[in-house]
């Protein structure tokens, strides 16, 4: 027999868990000592203050030390402890992966290429070049397109530089990570920025005029303030607060989970109400809540980690998108499961697979260059976002 606590609202009916495992869920977020909590914070710190020196400062000529390099450097460095500590198989390839993005997008590329940068770009002096967080770029819209078709796990949970940094120097908060109706509610924050995102596309459109510069000027800080600000607060709103409240990226990518063909499958007949799904998902998403009442997962707010999927000893929660369409293979409930338990080797294939897909939309932008950036290519990418999220 069911727990259910009757509450009112959006938890309404959320299915209380029957108990939880004492001690050995691998993904259970368990509590850093002080010296490691402090060292992240230092970490985070540092990172704020290298924007700052290159952004405002240019103490000693922003070396790499000290300037947007240094938050790279230091993602490599807890990285590795992350790889290294990680107990849960599938996690532990995805922070393979996730570190290996980073560095070859963020630091390897720049290093090698220094006038271009596939994050978010050089603004003013690179206006053509692929960058995979700009509206009006191929890229963009490539992500966009693939966001749909596999969820947003494609960008916020393989390959921003924002989740490599908070699963990796936040880590040892995620313990605190708000749950419950309150913090679900406020998941609804993020439309507002969702909103401001809008707008600045939209002014893109137009040529520049003082009142358009002084907006896109106000958004770059609405965005990379609080960015800074949520790892300085990760000890009280855990480690993945902006992804959750703040980010208009992933607000437009969370439209797409909810509209694309991304969802996580939920059998009710095997699960068995432990919980641990909800205990693993540092988005505070209630899994089971909505598992029971709803039959799938598929919130805008699921950033597909997979944590929850793997640590189900029931297999009840299974992957679906695009692929689960095309390749009836993919309908074994357990291909997953066998995967992360190392049974199926096919973690190369999937491996290659998403950078295969990464390598194809730099090499279209690459190719397409000559035409990034006219009003032509931003209406495109407006009219599919729109379309995308209506
Ligand atoms: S929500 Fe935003 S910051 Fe977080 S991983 Fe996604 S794109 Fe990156
Ligand atoms: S879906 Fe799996 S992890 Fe979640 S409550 Fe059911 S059995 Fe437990
Ligand atoms: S619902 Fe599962 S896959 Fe989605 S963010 Fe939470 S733990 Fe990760």
């Amino acid at each position: 027999m069911l727990d259910q606590v009757a509450t009112k609202g959006r938890l309404s009916g959320i299915y209380k868990p029957k108990s939880l495992p004492a001690s050995k869920q691998r993904s259970l977020a368990g509590k850093y000592s002080p010296s490691i909590q402090t060292l992240s914070l230092l970490a985070f710190t540092w990172a704020f203050l290298g924007w700052l020196n290159e952004s405002y400062l240019y103490w000693w000529d922003s070396p790499i030390w000290l300037n947007r390099y240094t938050e790279y450097a230091i993602i490599l460095g807890f990285g590795a402890w992350r790889i290294t500590a990680e107990q849960n198989p599938y996690s532990k390839r995805r922070l393979m992966v996730l570190v290996s993005v980073v560095t070859v997008l963020w630091w390897l590329i720049p290093w090698a290429l220094p006038f271009f940068e596939p994050y978010i770009g050089y603004h003013g002096t690179q206006a053509v070049f692929p960058s995979l967080h700009t509206p009006g770029t191929v890229t963009f819209f490539g992500v966009l397109l693939a966001v749909s078709l596999f969820g947003r796990r494609i960008i916020c949970g393989w390959g921003c530089p924002c989740v490599a940094i908070r699963e990796t120097v936040g880590f040892p908060f995620r313990h605190v990570t708000p749950r419950g109706e309150l913090a679900w509610r406020l998941r609804h924050m993020k439309w507002f920025f969702f909103a401001l995102y809008m707008v600045a596309i939209a002014v893109l459109l137009y040529p520049p005029n003082s009142w358009s510069v002084s907006y896109m000027g106000f958004f770059a800080m609405i965005v990379v303030l609080p960015y800074f600000a949520s790892m300085l607060l990760s000890p009280f709103i855990g480690n993945r607060g902006y992804c959750r409240y703040l980010c208009p990226y992933g607000s437009t990518f969370g439209a797409l989970n909810k509209v694309g063909f991304y969802k996580i499958e939920f059998d009710g007949d095997t699960c068995n109400d432990c919980g641990v799904c909800d205990n693993v998902c540092d988005m505070g998403i209630p899994v089971l809540s909505e598992g029971r009442t709803r039959g799938k997962i598929d919130v805008a707010d699921c950033m597909g980690c997979g944590r929850c999927v793997t640590e189900c000893s029931k297999n009840s929660l299974i992957f679906h998108d695009v692929r689960n369409y095309l390749i009836p293979a993919q309908r074994d409930r357990k291909w997953l499961r066998d995967w992360a338990t190392g049974k199926l080797t096919r973690t190369h294939w999937h491996t290659a697979t998403f950078a295969g897909l990464l390598s194809i939309i730099l090499s279209g932008s690459w190719w397409a260059h000559q035409t990034i950036g006219t009003p032509f290519e931003m209406a495109t990418t407006l009219w599919t976002t729109l379309c995308f999220t209506h």
